[in-house]
């Protein structure tokens, strides 16, 4: 028995919003964004950040990982020590929109945040197409991002993501552009990847059918944050 027997083991949190404010422009054309959000993300969590155009999942992300900064109160990230983006490979992102290089095939942009991460390139390219046969399309490796549906190019940003092995993955309407049966596919590839990972997982989606894959949700409204408990 040692002394610390019967007490509950406290974790540490992977990210910590204080009252965190983000307002875009200024004076009369100043738009608040989010509104002194707190909000707390343990190792391990997988969140769903639900709400609808406009209220905030975006900005809330960013925050989040790390991208933009606060306008008032504080983010922390106390198992990273400091902004986890210092450390290449720590978070893996799947931007809301097209993100893919177009000079570059899709093997080269999945392997890049490796190379960027100072991973070897043989390395690199063996994750990639790991990544690829991860999120079932092995055979687009070749292709260039204009030779690619919406859906797929959305496939590719997630292997991209994941192809890092990162501790933290922060993924925006990575469905948007997806059938519901597609959509349902990638969001499960997401959840199985971040539990292989040992990964805690933030997915903004305005589909409540995603939303109900994961463990946690945080509703969005006009720049709050409420967590729905089941
Ligand atoms: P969501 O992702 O839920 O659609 P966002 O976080 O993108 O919401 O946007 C929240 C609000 O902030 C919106 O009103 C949006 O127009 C505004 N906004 C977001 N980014 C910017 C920006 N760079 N400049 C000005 N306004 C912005
Ligand atoms: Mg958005």
């Amino acid at each position: 028995m040692t002394h610390l027997a019967g007490r509950q083991p406290v974790e540490t949190p992977l990210v910590e919003l204080r009252q965190v404010a983000r307002t875009f422009g200024r004076g009369r054309a100043a738009m608040v964004a989010l509104h002194e959000v707190g909000c707390t993300v343990l190792q391990g969590d997988r969140i769903a950040i639900t709400g609808p155009s406009g209220s905030g999942k975006t900005t809330l992300l960013h925050l989040i990982a790390g991208l933009d900064k606060p306008t008032a109160g504080e983010v922390r990230w106390p198992e990273f020590g400091g902004n986890p983006l210092d450390h290449p490979g720590e978070v893996g992102l799947v931007f809301q929109g097209a993100s893919l290089l177009p000079a570059l095939d899709v093997l080269e942009n999945v392997a890049l945040p490796l190379l960027l991460a100072d991973r070897p390139y043989g390395e690199a390219v063996t994750r990639a197409r790991a990544a690829l046969e991860q999120a079932e399309i092995a055979e687009l490796a070749q292709r260039l991002p204009e030779e690619l549906s919406g859906g797929q190019a959305q496939r590719v940003a997630v292997a991209r993501a994941l192809a890092p092995a990162p501790r933290l993955i922060a993924a925006d309407e990575p469905t948007g552009r997806l059938d519901t049966r597609h959509a349902l596919a990638v969001v499960d590839l997401l959840v199985r990847a971040a539990g292989e990972l040992g990964a805690t997982l933030l997915l903004a989606t305005h589909d409540p059918r995603m939303a109900e894959r994961l463990d946690r949700c945080w509703e969005m409204r006009d720049g709050t944050l409420n967590e729905v408990t089941a």
